[in-house]
């Protein structure tokens, strides 16, 4: 073990220890029941406050090919069927403009925190160049919109409505699409893009009805009530206003400055705190962008990324940021063992240095920007860094420095009460006059209750039940009983967490190139068979398993909430080889254009 021991001032298993009491003193039996609903009393909490909802007319008619979700799922693989000639597309989504994620989540200071360059979809074929390293959203919702209009995706939108049910038909080979607007029409072939972070969640907290004060989720931002605007305007209605923010995840990092900087007192009530890294964010320079932005650019940048965030042997790193910095630690961390120590056990623990190591400059770096050293002190993350989103901010933990913002640590229990003026965290109530819920989406729970529909397949057979004992596709694509459906989306696929769009861009080249030769053909019907799904399962299972959601962890949705993830969880990993073989082999399987295992008829 030699060569994987890490500086001497660590001790390892002093924080080993450290992590677990952390984690052990916030595990509760209530998982992600603890989490409320937004519906009945509640409901109000998802109002739509950037569009009015306008009438319109129910639809009836027929298109080619409908897609659920106008984020970038729906935007890019409706890209690359009109670039396929399939321009009677229609894209069904909740909100009032394309966006999705980005359509939601307006809250001051909220950021791509994955370099726009890869983030941003269909860059180069739009034409744009992002104007900093990690892009504001008013930007990314800007590029939704420059997607949707360059190829013609309003024509045939229906925004501010929900999917309700969506049933196949085996005589007329399509598929009938309702919704809450009271549509029913046809499609050919349907996608679906739902997307894991949508649905908004409260926490738990007893007397969470009874604040008298104002209330909103993070995904909702009430500027009307807070002053400012998405692009950062202060926040003037703050000034006289005592604010409380719950929750300190990835969106609470990027708004707290925000806050901090305009209300009169911020309290922050936090149960966790974020590992929060430097950002290092900086604006792109337009000679650079015209030097690099040749015939091809995006796609080499999509690939380097992944080959360096997941586990490749690339010589460069075009992206060069916290992502792929991780990884290479980690790689190195391994390269040092000699040969034959390689064995996995050494690997890991080669792992499990370099997280040490970086987790300590992490807790180091709380501490040496927050002024007061019982507050940076409560700023540090004592888990290893894939427990949790990493994040990654340069205004965050200086805003703690600020006079007006509080620090309200619960010791990991979460806030115990809410009163009809305040927030009561061991005893002691902090009177407020506007919550702010920075308290997440829904994830743990079942795709059919998030997605807010269950398809009916060949037979009258359900997606819940085909997936009653975990998630079954092909690529994470294809479902078999299901024809004429796709699912974009990135498990069972390259698994690509720390850049999704990649997973979605991939996708949608592949659904626009299978409906495109299923026209040509004449087949009326595309379905996965049940054997190439289930050698696709076989394949999966034969992977070590998920990286992130360790039980290890403090809990969290990367966990599960800490609690054991039942045996469908097994099913929720992607190609055993990883990302980057993944996106080699979907690309060989689709350039051979007969999409072995699926059958055309
Ligand atoms: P998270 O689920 O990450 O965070 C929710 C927060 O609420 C946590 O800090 C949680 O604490 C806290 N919380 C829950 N219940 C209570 C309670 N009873 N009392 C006090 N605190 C409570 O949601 P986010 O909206 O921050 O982020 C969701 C995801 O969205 C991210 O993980 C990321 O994937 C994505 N995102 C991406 C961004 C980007 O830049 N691309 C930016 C923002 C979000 P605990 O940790 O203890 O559960």
């Amino acid at each position: 073990m030699a060569n994987t021991t890490v500086t001497p001032t660590i001790d390892k298993e002093a924080i080993r220890q450290k992590y677990l009491a952390e984690r052990d003193k916030r595990l509760r039996s209530d998982g992600n029941a603890q989490y409320l609903r937004l519906e009945g009393q509640l409901a109000h909490y998802l109002d739509d406050p950037y569009t009015p909802r306008v009438e319109r007319a129910a639809r009836t008619d027929h298109v080619t090919f409908a897609f659920i979700d106008g984020g970038f799922a729906g935007l890019v693989t409706g890209a690359r069927l009109v670039e396929a000639g399939i321009s009677d597309v229609r894209i069904i989504e909740k909100g009032g403009d394309f966006g999705g994620t980005w359509y939601w989540n307006r809250y001051p200071g909220a950021q791509c925190d994955t370099a726009s360059m890869i983030y941003m979809p269909l860059l180069e074929e739009t034409g744009h160049m992002p104007s900093e390293k990690y892009a504001h959203a008013p930007e990314i919702l800007a590029h939704c919109h420059r997607i949707g209009r360059q190829y013609g995706l309003y024509d045939n939108a229906l925004f501010h409505t929900e999917v309700s049910a969506l049933t196949w038909n085996d005589t007329q080979k399509h598929w009938l699409i309702e919704t809450s607007r009271g549509d029913a029409f046809t499609a050919s072939f349907v996608g679906m893009g739902t997307g894991p972070l949508h649905v908004p969640k409260l926490p738990g907290i007893e007397g969470i009805q009874d604040f008298a004060g104002h209330s909103f989720h993070t995904s909702r931002w009430d500027y009307a009530y807070t002053g400012g605007d998405p692009s950062g305007a202060p926040l003037e209605h703050l000034a006289d206003k005592r604010v409380a923010i719950i929750g300190t995840g990835a969106t609470a990092v990027q708004c707290v400055p925000h806050l901090a900087r305009a209300c009169k007192d911020l309290f922050v009530f936090q149960r966790t705190p974020s590992s929060v890294d430097i950002r290092d964010n900086e604006p792109i320079d337009a000679d650079w962008f015209a030097e690099i932005a040749t015939p091809g650019w995006q796609q080499r940048w999509l690939e380097n990324f992944t080959e360096n965030q997941a586990g490749g042997r690339a010589t460069v790193d075009l992206v060069n940021d916290g992502w792929t910095d991780l990884a290479r630690r980690i790689r190195e961390r391994i390269m040092q063992l000699p040969q034959d120590q390689r064995t996995p056990r050494q690997m890991l623990a080669a792992y499990e240095d370099a997280d040490y190591e970086k987790m300590e400059q992490i807790r180091a770096r709380a501490q040496a920007i927050v002024d007061d050293p019982e507050t940076g002190e409560k700023l540090k993350a004592w888990y290893r860094q894939l427990c949790k989103r990493p994040c990654f901010h340069d205004a965050y933990l200086q805003a703690f420095n600020e006079p007006a913002t509080h620090l309200v640590d619960t010791d990991g229990q979460g806030v115990e009460r809410i009163t009809a003026t305040g927030v009561v965290v061991a005893g002691q109530e902090y009177p407020v006059d506007c919550i702010i819920y920075a308290s997440g989406f829904e994830v743990g729970t079942d795709w059919t209750r998030r997605a807010g529909f269950d398809l009916v397949g060949r037979d009258g057979r359900r997606l819940s039940t085909h997936w009653s004992d975990g998630m079954r596709t092909r690529h994470g694509t294809h479902v078999h009983g299901f024809p004429n459906a796709f699912i974009v989306q990135p498990t069972q696929g390259a698994q690509l967490i720390s850049n999704v769009p990649h997973n979605l861009t991939e996708a949608g080249r592949t659904i626009a190139m299978i409906v495109r030769k299923a026209i040509d053909e004449g087949s009326r019907e595309v379905e996965v068979t049940a054997e190439a799904e289930e050698e696709w399962i076989q394949l999966l299972l034969t992977g070590s398993g998920r990286m992130i959601g360790s039980p290890d962890c403090t809990p969290g949705y990367y966990n599960n909430e800490g609690q054991a993830p039942g045996p469908a969880a097994r099913l929720n990993v992607g190609y055993p080889a990883g990302p980057t073989a993944y996106f080699r082999y979907l690309k060989e399987w689709r350039d051979k254009g007969d999409f072995a295992g699926l059958a055309f008829r």
